[in-house]
């Protein structure tokens, strides 16, 4: 309760900050304010104006929110923890691991990255490779990145002490944006404000009709202004959290469930869809006893002539409240083919997997990868042994030959805007070593490997590569007749034991490969 209260005193006080911050700004109005005015002005059908309903909205979502909320350990931090700098910083990786990624997934991340570094200061203290093997298989890894520089920067910047307003989190750390800075603002330091993501994107959309492409600025800056007026004063972060909630749990993006919505009666969508419906039957009605139909219910709407925040396009019956939000069509993703080479070395016992890192900045920046080239699009595949030569030049001192490389198969790999897919040889190096070079490489063997900072897609890599590699061990297995005499029998196995020992069974060679119809194994799966 003490908690409560005090958030409360801290929300008064944004409140009035929030006031001296629309007061000086009011001097200079950016082309999207005068938009965004002008819009409100000839359309409040789309914002709530009346202060009974706005107190009847929240009281509704909060109280479904009481009874129905998940138990989510971010929650539990940023409701139980005395320390306002650890909650901030709770809270904080929360909202960073929670951008693209779902609550399901996030939870033993969550709990993994908490136990290993409970404060800002132990964050700050690891090392960027350790935060990309505690994000490995989260994706967007510029997001761990990102949490680990601005732990940097809130020690030697700040003190150790995390921001304490919405502004502050905006500017000061990196990779927080307006929503997240929102969105931690509310829940840990109790600010008045509205945090608008994707599934509040959602909800507001169909609850005041905005049917304008929701990526716009007209339409963002109307549900910005739409979220900071309904927000709850007395527990803005549980409100929040509940509209969040509501858009995952009831308003979903696919058949949502309006009939158990706590806000149903509160919602234009809702409305325009039930009157719609009883104007049908009530035609079809007239249509059967052969009478006019006189009593039409009119659908309540927007009354502005030409607002930017309506539906663009003509109403489709069939989607009912889903007409609600509307999205520009999505850019295709890029194409891109990348040529992998799995270098593979024995050292005594053990099999060793050579790998270099990335670059520090651009997609997964600092990760381990496998040598690989991103391949030109109409570049003929004869073409890819003289360009393994000239990669593996670049991190062996020992020349090899096209001859080496086996192709192993393709894997393709789906992240949101590319759509890549690997084209994987594998080659053994025996009594060579790693250049001096700019670059970083690495010797991993198979079991370190599983545990370094390695990409999803990497780790596909490497899954076909042991099926392959078993696939190609039993179909020299089935050769061996068991009819044949003891000793061939044995020098057969021992054959065997030869080529394994040579780090794997054989594969086809490039020449072969190239002679032959190319079987290429491909692995789809969605990224993460
Ligand atoms: Fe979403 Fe339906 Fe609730 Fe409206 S009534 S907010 S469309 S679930
Ligand atoms: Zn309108």
């Amino acid at each position: 309760m003490s908690r409560l209260r005090s958030a409360m005193q801290r929300g008064k006080s944004v409140v009035l900050e929030n006031t001296e911050v629309k007061k000086s700004s009011n001097k200079k109005k950016t082309k999207a304010t005068i938009k965004e005015e002008e819009t409100s002005e000839h359309s409040s059908y789309h914002f709530f104006n009346d202060l009974p309903e706005i107190s009847a909205y929240r009281s509704h979502l909060l109280q479904w929110y009481d009874q129905n909320k998940r138990e989510l350990p971010w929650r539990t931090v940023a409701m139980t923890e005395p320390d306002v700098n650890i909650r901030t910083y709770a809270v904080w990786v929360s909202e960073i691991m929670l951008q693209q990624t779902q609550v399901a997934t996030v939870i033993d991340y969550y709990n993994k990255w908490m136990q290993r570094w409970p404060t800002v200061e132990k964050l700050a203290a690891a090392t960027l490779e350790e935060v990309n093997q505690v994000w490995a298989g989260l994706g967007y890894y510029s997001r761990g990145r990102r949490l680990h520089e601005g732990a940097k920067k809130v020690v030697s910047d700040l003190n150790g002490q995390m921001p304490r307003c919405t502004e502050g989190l905006l500017k000061l750390l990196p990779g927080v944006g307006r929503y997240t800075a929102g969105a931690i603002g509310s829940i840990a330091l109790g600010q008045v404000t509205g945090a608008v993501d994707g599934n509040v994107i959602r909800v507001l959309c169909r609850v005041r009709a905005i049917g304008a492409d929701s990526t716009g600025p007209a339409v963002t800056e109307a549900l910005w202004k739409i979220a900071n007026t309904i927000v709850d004063t007395e527990r803005p972060g549980d409100f929040n959290q509940a509209m969040m909630e509501l858009g995952a749990r009831v308003c979903t993006p696919k058949s949502p469930l309006c009939s158990q919505c706590p806000i149903q009666t509160h919602c234009h969508a809702f409305r325009k869809v039930s009157i719609k419906q009883e104007q049908d039957s009530k035609r079809l009605q007239s249509k059967l006893a052969s009478k006019p139909n006189t009593s039409v219910v009119d659908i309540e709407n927007c009354s502005a002539g030409s607002c930017n925040l309506c539906l663009s396009e003509d109403w489709d019956s069939k989607q009912g409240v889903q007409n609600y939000p509307r999205k520009p069509v999505k850019k295709a993703p890029r194409v891109e083919k990348t040529l992998t080479c799995i270098v593979q070395r024995q050292r005594g016992q053990e099999t060793e997997y050579l790998l270099t890192q990335r670059p520090s900045k651009g997609l997964l920046a600092g990760m381990w990868e496998l040598p690989s080239m991103v391949l030109e699009s109409d570049l003929s595949e004869n073409k890819h042994g003289d360009l393994l030569c000239t990669m593996m030049q670049r991190f062996l001192d020992t020349l090899l030959g096209t001859d080496s490389f086996q192709f192993v198969g393709e894997v393709v790999h789906i992240l949101s805007h590319i759509h890549q897919t690997y084209v994987v040889y594998s080659v053994c190096v025996s009594d060579c070593s790693e250049k001096e070079q700019e670059q970083n490489t690495c010797w991993l063997t198979k079991c370190a490997l599983q545990g370094a900072a390695v990409s999803t897609g990497l780790k596909k890599i490497m899954k076909l590569y042991d099926s392959s590699s078993k696939a190609n061990t039993r179909d020299i297995k089935r050769k061996l007749s068991p009819g044949d005499g003891t000793e061939k029998q044995s020098n057969k196995k021992k054959k065997l034991k030869v080529v394994a020992a040579n780090g794997g069974p054989k594969q086809l060679s490039l020449s072969k490969f190239f002679s032959t119809s190319k079987q290429a194994t491909k692995t789809k799966s969605k990224n993460t």
